[in-house]
């Protein structure tokens, strides 16, 4: 094969690589006409926001922008409800003001919201009692209720996971248009926490300060600062039903090239992102700014290869690597990939993930994370790009704007006795709103300028 025809590129090329991670759906034809009344349906972004988002992860990789970017391990339908949306838009909103305040640096505000419906799995197959059933894959695959017909994958799924992130998108840009999101009414965003929280103190006086230096500045520019009555808010997912990503794959007439438009950008998870792999190859070749993740299992060459391959161009802003080690095993692997990057000479956004190499089993079994472990990775991810001359540009977290017990530690030191209060996800272990900002608060403290 020549060079040109084996790069050539369509939103169905992955098809002919191995793609894993991807249900067996019983009935290929309904699968096969889902998909094509997805092709049909309107897509959820636009190529501009796509573009205006790559723009702003530029300036994050030149360390000009910090990408705070967070929500659920998975959404799910049922929680496609507005007090939930709404808190986690309050959450992260409250995050991004302390950061903001902290690091004297503007925010690229990302959720894991809006279409974050499918999970890769370590198994295929759950067995409990004697019966063996297929695995939960997210809201977009199947149920998470453990009888054949919640476990079956549904076609049907994909279109009501696209409008279910209809749905939250259309609330969420409701809000922010309508000036939720406003720099000089932060006291709009607070959570019923904000009263009584051993952080409530803190928070308050960074808000105060905020408000009397906005005023400042209008004072000064004798107008008010137009900036800070908006901000933006992006969208990402984990891009792992193929089917789905390839149905909402569009060329639009304002932009050139091929925009995955269910999202503004997609990652790769670190179970997918094998050089030679289907969610690889697909990701290639859209024009969206792209993450991936990368595990301590992930080597020099391995970093470097998906680099060449999806950023051949050096792109400012397209590629985004996601190091999730572990508080354990950060300082042994991180540093030589980021050499190995540097001396490739690969232009990256690096975020770190603090969550996914954290995860652990408490005495009784309950899939939690300590925060002082989480605290820890992302100190350290700090130190380590600071010590190698290069930029930690962004957290990935994964938190809600909800009082729920899934992981342990922060200020009001939860336990593992008390997971069991309010323990709701279906996947991975979650901050709650005051671990959340907790966390905001001590990255804005090591980053005080
Ligand atoms: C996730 O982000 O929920 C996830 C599964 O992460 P990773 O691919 O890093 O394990
Ligand atoms: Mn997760």
């Amino acid at each position: 094969m020549s060079m040109e025809s084996s790069n050539l590129w369509l939103p169905d090329s992955w098809q002919k690589k191995p793609a894993v991670q991807q249900p067996q759906y019983p009935d290929a034809a309904a699968l096969a006409s889902t998909v094509e009344q997805l092709r049909l349906l309107p897509p959820l972004v636009t190529s501009w926001e796509v573009n205006a988002l790559k723009a702003q992860l530029a300036e994050a990789q030149e360390g000009r922008r910090f990408v705070l970017q967070g929500g659920d391990c998975a959404e799910s339908f049922a929680d496609c409800q507005s007090p939930l949306i709404a808190n986690r838009l309050k959450v992260l909103l409250q995050m991004s003001l302390v950061l903001v305040h902290g690091m004297q640096k503007r925010v690229v505000r990302v959720g894991r919201f809006a279409g974050q419906y499918a999970k890769p799995r370590s198994a295929d197959t759950e067995t409990k009692n004697g019966v063996t059933l297929p695995c939960y894959r997210g809201d977009l695959v199947n149920s998470p209720e453990f009888t054949e017909a919640a476990r079956t994958p549904n076609p049907y799924n994909l279109l009501r996971a696209h409008a279910y992130s209809a749905l939250t998108m259309n609330f969420v840009r409701g809000l922010i248009d309508g000036g939720f999101a406003d720099l000089h009414h932060p006291e709009y965003w607070d959570l019923a926490w904000v009263k009584h929280s051993p952080l409530a103190v803190d928070y308050q006086r960074m808000v105060d300060t905020l408000g009397d230096s906005l005023r400042f500045m209008e004072t000064l520019a004798g107008q008010s600062v137009s900036d800070f009555s908006r901000v933006d808010f992006y969208t990402s997912h984990e891009a792992l039903l193929l089917s789905y990503e390839q149905a909402l794959t569009r060329q639009v007439p304002r932009s050139p090239g091929w925009y995955n438009l269910s999202t503004h950008y997609p990652w790769i998870g670190m179970r997918t992102a094998d050089v030679n792999g289907a969610h690889v190859e697909y990701c290639r070749g859209i024009r969206n700014p792209i993450g991936v993740k990368v595990g301590p299992t992930m080597s020099k060459e391995w970093v470097l290869e998906l680099c060449a391959i999806l950023n051949p161009t050096n792109e400012p802003g397209r590629l985004t690597l996601i190091h999730r080690m572990g508080a354990g095993k950060i300082a042994q692997h991180l540093p030589q990939l980021i050499e190995a990057v540097r001396a490739a000479g690969h232009k990256v956004l690096w975020i770190c993930d603090p969550m996914h190499g954290n995860t652990q089993s408490t005495a009784s079994g309950v899939k939690t994370r300590r925060f002082d472990d989480i605290l820890s990775e992302v100190t350290q991810a700090f130190e380590i790009h600071a010590r190698c001359g290069s930029i930690l540009g962004g957290v990935h977290l994964e938190l809600t704007g909800e009082d729920v017990t899934e992981c342990t530690g922060g200020a009001r030191n939860l336990a593992d006795e008390d997971l069991q209060r309010a323990y709701k996800t279906t996947v991975d272990p979650r901050l709650n709103y005051e671990q959340a900002l907790e966390l905001a608060m001590k990255i804005a403290g090591i980053n005080r300028t």
